[in-house]
């Protein structure tokens, strides 16, 4: 909580929009592992908000069932940011690996967030890519698929609204 809080004070202090987008169709418990999720979102939210110093960082989720029962969740986080170079686009995905040395001095950073968000991703048997235009702005996308839709909709469960319902609130949206 503390870091979606330092986040969301970053993003004022840089005067930075901080919106979240839900699709009508996404139900409020469909969260999967809540503890994964906001694991992900905080940490691409944060790299949104480090590398963005004008406009805006966006969320977005959506959802596409199709005939087979398979239900796919896609999250993007949209920023106006620094953007990040073509020849660049995989590697940050890798451990330690940051899209340049000026850019990691400037703005500080491990080169381990997005390794692990990869990580976490598998582990939800979904997948994470980027798109970027250098100096315009970059979103990172992950989709998570649930086979059969065999989504969880566990609402007795205390955790079962955490991760992007937290967010939500969070972030004072409706949604
Ligand atoms: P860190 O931010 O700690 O350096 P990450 O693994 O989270 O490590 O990110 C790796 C690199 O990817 C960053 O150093 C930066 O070069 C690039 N990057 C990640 N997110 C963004 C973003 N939203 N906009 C521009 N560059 C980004």
């Amino acid at each position: 909580d503390s870091t979606v809080k330092s986040m969301e004070w970053r993003a004022a202090e840089k005067e930075l929009a901080l919106t979240a987008h839900v699709k009508d169709a996404v139900p409020a418990q469909v969260v999967g592992d809540p503890t994964r999720l906001r694991q992900v979102l905080v940490n691409l939210l944060g790299n949104a908000i480090k590398f963005t110093d004008e406009g805006r960082v966006s969320l977005h989720v959506d959802m596409e069932a199709d005939a087979g029962g398979d239900v796919a969740l896609h999250f993007a986080v949209e920023d106006t940011g620094i953007g990040i170079p073509a020849d660049k686009q995989q590697l940050i995905f890798e451990a330690f690996t940051q899209a340049d040395g000026s850019t990691s001095r400037k703005y500080g950073g491990s080169g381990l967030g997005l390794a692990i968000c990869a990580r976490v991703v598998e582990m939800m048997d979904g997948h994470i890519w980027v798109e970027s235009t250098p100096g315009r702005g970059s979103t990172f996308s992950f989709m998570r698929v649930d086979r059969d839709g065999k989504i969880r909709m566990d609402c007795s469960s205390p955790y079962a609204m955490a991760g992007l319902i937290a967010l939500r609130d969070r972030f004072d949206v409706a949604f």
